[in-house]
């Protein structure tokens, strides 16, 4: 145990981040970063509890509760208070194959589970983690690592994000000769394009990519599987097959003006600005710019929020963002959303704080539902009327939205991001493999056992579970290549 009392002697200290309004004018990363003292005090608040919900990964409630991955978490808050980072890094990368991603982007379940936080404020969990692996980098402990031997097996994965990498990273350990395909020209699925680079920046995706290269894993990027190589010549060809496409199928949005001009996809607006800064500094000018744009961004998620960043730092006019769920308490409901469920708590993400530092306001209208775009004479949208809704049951037993008579509104907009959620997989490997599908349209394969209903084909992250976390991703790509390494082996010791 770190300290008996510690929690009651220190209070919970995160580090700050970088200033708003400044941090709007660029595409850093915005976390700065806490002391070895103050981390070693923070690790001190672990209590070590005997029963530590915050490295048992559930769902509880539809959300995540505790770590998916079950981090070690009081061990390493231990290690930390004792000074030895080195071992808290190899207790660390026995459970997360990539904390550096996590430690960056995890909304930190584990926070939300942790006992602390039952008369208090929890432990800074996710800090910590990503302050071990980084300092695990500073002090090149962290290497590559090649298996001793090689099996002779070829495992082919389609889809290089966290579920995929992960599984590589875990298959090559194992011994077994691994080619990731990626139809993108980099490597890192939504890591790469998706979240953006002021909350992961791209070189700690490529840092690590070079990290398995370096321990053998081969990336094969630029191919689509299911187009430039059929999907059954791949199953033919290797030993086993893992699919880590995603689900990256937008769910649509089929109202009145969708076809008008400048109304997108939030994913063509978020991949056109990473890749143009990625490849020109956005000098080329292949992406969708906000810049002096009343912008509208229909979804309160995520990808909504990640949105209203982008725009901001293009320079928009205004920035307003829509969500149909109600505005969240400020304290838990202990009845309605009791620890350790995932806590549903009124906060200012990253984007929102930017936002409201600018313009004075929360940019988010809650309750809120667009039922239709309206345009001037030249087909460019120009306005959006909406009505307040409210969730009621029908008389079927369902929970359902309605419009509340006399809400109506109309909001002025040029662009307009439809950021709602997306609709499972894309279908060309399914088709072509001929795979069962679940009633949410992803791959049908069991949560742990990861099979699909092809011999030798497996699924893992987002394809196999809908649209998800980073760290779900991992952890579904570190479980699958064990199933996969026992298909190939007779048995495993990958954990
Ligand atoms: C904008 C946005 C922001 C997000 N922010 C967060 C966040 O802050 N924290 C968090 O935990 N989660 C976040 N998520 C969710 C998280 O990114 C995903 O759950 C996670 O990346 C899923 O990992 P995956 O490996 O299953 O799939 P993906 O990351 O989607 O990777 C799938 C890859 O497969 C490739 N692919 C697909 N089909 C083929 C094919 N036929 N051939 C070759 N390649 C193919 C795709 O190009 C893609 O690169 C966010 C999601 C979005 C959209
Ligand atoms: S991976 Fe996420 S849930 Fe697990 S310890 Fe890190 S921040 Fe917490």
């Amino acid at each position: 145990m770190s300290t008996p009392t510690g929690f009651m002697e220190i209070t919970r200290q995160l580090p700050a981040d970088r200033d708003p309004v400044e941090r709007i004018k660029d595409w850093e990363e915005f976390h700065l970063h806490l002391s070895d003292e103050e981390l070693r005090s923070q690790g001190a608040r672990c209590m070590d509890c005997g029963t530590p919900y915050c490295h048992t990964g559930m769902e509880l409630s539809g959300g995540a509760s505790g770590c998916p991955v079950n981090n070690l978490i009081p061990e390493w808050n231990n290690l930390i208070y004792r000074d030895q980072w080195r071992d808290a890094l190899d207790r660390l990368h026995k459970t997360n194959n990539f904390p550096e991603f996590t430690g960056r982007v995890c909304p930190a379940p584990c926070e939300g589970a942790c006992t602390v936080g039952l008369i208090g404020s929890p432990v800074t969990i996710k800090n910590i983690e990503n302050s071990i692996i980084e300092r695990g980098f500073d002090e090149g402990w962290v290497v590559p690592q090649p298996p001793f031997e090689r099996t002779g097996k070829r495992v082919a994965i389609v889809g290089s994000g966290p579920a995929g990498l992960a599984a590589a990273a875990q298959l090559n350990k194992a011994g077994h000769e691994v080619t990731v395909y990626e139809r993108a020209d980099r490597i890192g699925g939504l890591l790469m394009y998706g979240i953006p680079t002021m909350k992961l920046d791209k070189k700690v995706v490529e840092r690590r990519v070079q990290i398995l290269e370096a321990e053998g894993v081969k990336f094969v990027t630029n191919t689509e599987i299911g187009k430039d190589i059929p999907s059954q010549q791949l199953v033919d060809e290797f030993d086993a097959v893992v699919l880590c496409g995603g689900a990256t199928k937008p769910r649509e949005f089929n109202i009145e003006g969708r076809e008008l001009k400048g109304v997108h996809y939030a994913m063509d607006y978020l991949n056109g600005t990473i890749k143009s800064y990625l490849d020109s500094n956005l000098e080329d000018g292949n992406y969708i710019s906000a810049k002096d744009q009343d912008v509208i961004v229909i979804g309160g998620g995520d990808t909504g929020t990640d949105c209203v960043a982008t725009a901001l730092r293009h320079g928009c006019r205004s920035v307003t963002q829509f969500g149909t769920h109600t505005k969240a308490p400020l304290t838990r409901d202990s009845i309605a959303n009791p620890w350790p469920q995932f806590p549903n708590v009124y906060t200012l993400d990253y984007a929102q704080e930017e936002a409201k530092a600018l313009y004075g306001n929360d940019p988010r209208e809650f309750s809120i539902m667009t039922t239709r775009f309206a345009s001037d004479e030249e087909g460019n949208v120009k306005e959006l009327h909406t009505v307040q809704i409210e969730r009621i049951v029908d008389e079927t037993g369902r929970k359902i939205y309605q419009p509340i008579p006399g809400t109506e509104r109309v909001f002025p907009a040029s662009l307009v991001l439809i950021a709602i959620g997306f609709d499972g997989p894309e279908s060309t490997l399914v088709d072509q493999l001929k795979l069962e599908q679940d009633r949410r349209s992803n791959v049908k394969a069991e949560y742990g056992k990861y099979q699909t209903s092809a011999e030798k084909v497996f699924a893992a992250g987002d394809m196999r579970r809908g649209q998800s976390l980073v760290v779900w991703a991992i952890n579904e790509g570190r479980e699958a290549a064990r199933e996969v390494d026992k298909f190939l082996m007779g048995s495993s010791l990958l954990p």
